[in-house]
């Protein structure tokens, strides 16, 4: 007889077997992903990691996150609502907002969590939400968490978006976009954006994780830039761990939408407080940020030179409006391969292919940042040329 086992008849060893089958999967398409841990100091060229202005390993920035431990300790002890809230969190919530221009600020333990926590706490049962159909994987998590009427649409098209609104059968509505798209680098239209959700009476939530420290005046990022960033209907979200090189993230918008999500928002409420070392790590860097505001600016002219010499190798690169550019190639197999070989070849390169991207195109994902030299780019796009696959040039 063919009966389906039951549980009590599958043994213990084999209760995970599932799993070897996927895993199976995965590597004969070519899309197993290796955890490659790298030393403190390394003569590796980094093109993959997200410390755009190099302030990571600053003596300033480290130094006032080793101060911190000392003085506070390695935890914040408990959720913010409890003990995990210090000094250092007002503070840096206070200079987050003066240097955005928005009303206020909170932060969370991670960019992920204070996604999650804006889209769930302005959405809910009685809401749709509009998204474009790229956004950040934490973006969409919150979405999923919401129980509300979701419409992903066409990528950085506000029309679809009016018309996405316009069709709606809820209410109250939010329009949640990436400012800078983590995949391709390439800009959400957020100026369209925010008439087309004021249109409509939406409210619109603005992922600012890459534009923060590298675009808009100073680095106050796009939002900024877009001149929305103190509108009543603009919700915008930031990560400290990129820019800033140091760990967390934190919703910035009207007083009384933080008050919000203070009250309500599950990854703030039930998450331990951003440890002391990340909130002085994140006040410092924004120092720096303010006494060099020229830092930014470099980071775009590297991001654009890189850009140029790889087109001019005839390669397909995506246009450098940021940090982040892509290079696309053959196939996922070919990705995976291609980044190895510029590992080997001293150059670090982010590898992305499916299922993280939404749209099936693998791509090398190129990241700069302020302390590269020219001789460095033209390093790196030596070492990517000679690693490239087969028909990745055109
Ligand atoms: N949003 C975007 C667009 C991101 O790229 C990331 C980080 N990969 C996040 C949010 C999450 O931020 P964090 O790493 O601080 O959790």
């Amino acid at each position: 007889m063919n009966a389906r086992p039951t549980s009590e008849s599958v043994p213990a060893e084999q209760v995970f077997d599932w799993l070897d089958a996927e895993a199976a999967r995965r590597a004969e398409a070519g899309l197993t992903r290796k955890l490659r841990p790298r030393g403190a100091s390394t003569a590796e060229l980094d093109l993959a990691g997200n410390d755009y202005l190099g302030l990571a390993r600053d003596k300033r920035v480290a130094g006032a996150a080793a101060a911190a431990t000392l003085r506070w300790g390695t935890g914040s002890t408990g959720s913010r609502l409890v003990t995990g809230s210090t000094e250092l969190h007002a503070e840096l919530e206070h200079e987050l907002a003066r240097f955005c221009g928005v009303q206020a600020a909170l932060v969370f333990s991670s960019g992920f969590l204070a996604n999650v926590a804006a889209v769930t706490a302005l959405s809910g049962a009685e809401s749709a939400i509009v998204t474009d159909k790229y956004i950040h994987a934490s973006l969409i998590e919150g979405c999923r968490l919401s129980r509300s009427d979701v419409a992903a649409v066409a990528h950085a098209d506000p029309a679809a978006v009016g018309h996405a609104l316009a069709t709606r059968r809820k209410a109250r509505a939010l329009v949640v976009t990436d400012s800078v798209f983590s995949v391709d680098g390439d800009l959400a239209p957020l100026t369209e954006l925010s008439a087309v959700s004021r249109e409509h009476g939406a409210a619109l939530l603005v992922d600012d994780a890459h534009g923060f420290g590298v675009l808009g005046e100073g680095g106050r990022g796009a939002v900024h830039a877009a001149g929305l960033s103190a509108e009543p209907d603009v919700v915008t979200t930031i990560t400290l761990s990129k820019a800033l090189g140091a760990q967390g993230g934190a919703v910035l918008g009207p007083r009384r939408v933080i008050r919000h999500l203070v009250e309500t928002a599950r990854s703030f409420i039930f998450d331990t407080g951003l440890a002391p070392a990340s909130a002085a790590a994140a006040v410092a860097a924004l120092g720096v940020l303010k006494t060099e505001p020229h830092l930014p600016a470099k980071v775009l002219a590297s991001a654009t030179r890189l850009a140029d010499l790889l087109r001019e190798e005839g390669f397909a690169v995506s246009a450098p409006r940021s940090a982040v550019i892509s290079v696309r190639t053959p196939s996922a197999s070919g990705a995976v391969g291609w980044a190895e070989r510029c590992a080997e070849g001293g150059i670090r390169v982010g590898c992305f292919r499916p299922p993280s991207v939404p749209d099936g195109v693998s791509r090398l994902r190129l990241t700069v940042h302020a302390g590269l030299t020219e001789s460095d780019v033209d390093t790196a796009v030596k070492v990517i040329s000679e690693a490239a696959p087969p028909g990745a040039t055109s």
